[in-house]
């Protein structure tokens, strides 16, 4: 590997580059930047014309995270840390892709990038061991090592109604929100989608449209934002934390700084359980659903009683609205709390209460078809609107990857194998595709159930372990054994079983994609615990993994 030569004639048994990266976000940045500081020659390419990723597509209106200022850091330097800044607890879109940017900047990252360009072909040389990966720009390169950090949220579900090419206005994807500001004034908006982005941009644009149709499928259990400003002072006491938080977000169930901490829910009597219930709420973070009691996730009864709490807020939020309350608080048939992705709002349900703001029932008549001045449900009826905002969804964890044409051992095919199996080897590799690695991607804490930093941070440091131990061994290739991804796609799946995860329909389960297998996308066995466990391996001179 330490041999490499950039910019050799591709095809030889020596690659061009020790490794290809895909993907400039969180991940992406942060392994060139590991790659580049222990000496491996890194080609990296990004889609988008930036850095930022997730932050650079999703600029739709309202687009911020869920997960404390504080904690959605890097942590290999306190300085650039105690820079950043951040104005508000949960900032927005453009303080994050303003950050990110800040780190490339800093760590001179963006040599090492060819943007607007998109990774199409990556196929896996037996006889050279290297990579072959090839961009829609029609640049092929070489590479020992082909890391994926393409994102797990980065696959938008798109042209998912027959028609949107007549529609005469402009539509969205919010995954792929223009630069351009829009003037929303005295327009008819329609907004199919009430997941996490959905409600960011239906709070958002309420009060600035004319007329806005919200198409509601499923609804959401909700917690109410607390959003406060941070000073500089502020950030300095958070600067203070940094080894403490640094620590404290790699052992959680979470990999948030909070954990649960209040025992059994079983030992606690309804008062007791209402109290803590009601503090995290006022809380106003993802705290109520990630802290609270772990067995939200695996006992109906459990479940039952906080989705009960949940929904009474909701129904105080929304005036007690006979209507309201039906068609925007799930029911108790539909699904428990928290078994999939809780969104943060912002005054979301006081939207609805907006004279200008109404509700179109997906439930009671699904949406047909895009015309060319709005949207046709199965009853015939057609929703009049001038733009029309897709907040519909992603392809998640598999996707990014699956629509690479990416073929390891035999010209095997990823998008094949996992189009009838999604399985991987702990969420860092695949059996039957040596010298690939992986970040977000499905059977790891990082394909959703995580505060995204703390465990893609993880995976790159993993990554790079391996590969500057694999560079000490004079090895070559590595690939997860068949015994070794089996064992973990077992455990993955009892870790799941046990959840009432499994149960919900959601992008958790690959469920909002046709035809994807059926599977929990993220290990929940906790955050803390799969660290440990990949510890382990590497400790074990990655045991499960062969190499030669
Ligand atoms: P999502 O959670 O998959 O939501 C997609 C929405 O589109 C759902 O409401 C879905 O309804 C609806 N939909 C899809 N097809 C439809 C159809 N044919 N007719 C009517 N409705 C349809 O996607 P997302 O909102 O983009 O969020 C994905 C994830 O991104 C989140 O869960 C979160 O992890 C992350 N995210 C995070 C933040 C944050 O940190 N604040 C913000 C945005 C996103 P059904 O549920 O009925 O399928």
């Amino acid at each position: 590997m330490a041999t490499a030569t950039q910019n050799a004639p591709a095809q030889t048994g020596t690659p061009q580059y020790d490794a290809v990266v895909i993907g400039a976000g969180v991940a992406g940045l942060y392994q060139t930047y590991r790659l580049n500081e222990a000496g491996f020659t890194v080609k990296a390419f990004e889609a988008g014309s930036n850095v930022g990723g997730t932050w650079y597509w999703n600029r739709y209106p309202g687009a911020r995270f869920d997960s404390e200022a504080e904690i959605y850091q890097y942590w290999f330097s306190k300085d650039m840390y105690a820079q950043w800044k951040p104005t508000e607890r949960f900032p927005a879109q453009p303080e994050t892709e303003k950050w990110l940017n800040h780190v490339a900047d800093l760590h001179d990252l963006r040599k090492h990038y060819t943007f607007s360009t998109r990774v199409t072909v990556a196929h896996y040389d037996e006889a050279n061991k290297l990579w072959t990966i090839s961009t829609d720009k029609g640049e092929t390169v070489t590479a020992r090592f082909f890391i994926s950090c393409a994102g797990m949220l980065s696959a938008p579900l798109e042209n998912r109604f027959p028609g949107q090419d007549t529609f005469k206005g402009r539509i969205f994807y919010t995954a792929r929100w223009p630069k351009d500001e829009i003037d929303w004034t005295g327009k008819t908006v329609g907004v199919v989608g009430t997941g996490a982005t959905g409600i960011q941009v239906i709070q958002t644009i309420a009060p600035k449209v004319g007329k806005l149709k919200a198409f509601v499928r499923t609804p959401q259990y909700i917690i109410p934002m607390n959003n406060p400003k941070y000073s500089e002072a502020d950030w300095n006491k958070k600067v203070e934390g940094f080894e403490d938080l640094k620590k404290r977000v790699q052992s959680t169930f979470s990999g948030f700084e909070y954990d649960f901490a209040n025992g059994s829910w079983h030992d606690k009597t309804p008062a007791e359980r209402r109290a803590i219930y009601e503090h995290y709420w006022k809380d106003g973070s993802l705290a109520l659903w990630l802290s609270a009691f772990p067995e939200v996730f695996t006992d109906e009864a459990a479940s039952a009683d906080i989705s009960e709490f949940v929904r009474e807020k909701m129904r105080e939020r929304l005036n007690n609205d006979p209507y309201l309350c039906e068609k925007l608080i799930p029911k108790p048939s539909d699904y428990g709390f928290g078994t999939h992705r809780v969104p943060l709002e912002s005054k979301y349900l006081e939207a609805y209460l907006r004279p200008n703001v109404e509700i179109v029932d997906c439930r009671e008549s699904a949406i047909e078809r895009v015309l060319p001045n709005g949207v046709q449900m199965k009853d015939g009826t057609v929703h009049e609107v001038d733009i029309l905002v897709l907040a519909t969804g992603f392809d998640a964890g598999s996707g990014a990857l699956s629509r690479i044409d990416v073929r390891g051992r035999g010209g095997r095919s990823l998008k094949e194998d996992w189009g009838r199996d999604i399985r991987t080897a702990m969420g860092v590799g695949v059996h039957g595709y040596p010298n690939l690695f992986t970040t977000g991607v499905p059977l790891a804490p990082s394909a959703a159930l995580c505060n995204m930093t703390t465990c893609l941070q993880q995976q790159v440091d993993w990554i790079s372990d391996c590969m500057i131990r694999l560079r000490d061994k004079g090895v070559t290739e590595i690939e997860a054994t068949k015994a070794f991804e089996d064992a973990w796609v077992q455990h993955h799946d009892e870790t799941a079983n046990a959840t009432l995860i499994v149960k919900t329909d959601s992008w958790y389960m690959g469920s909002n994609v046709e035809g994807k297998p059926r599977r929990l996308l993220s290990y929940c066995g906790g955050v803390g615990t799969y660290r440990g466990k990949c510890d382990e391996v590497a400790a074990k001179d990655y045991e499960g993994f062969a190499m030669s």
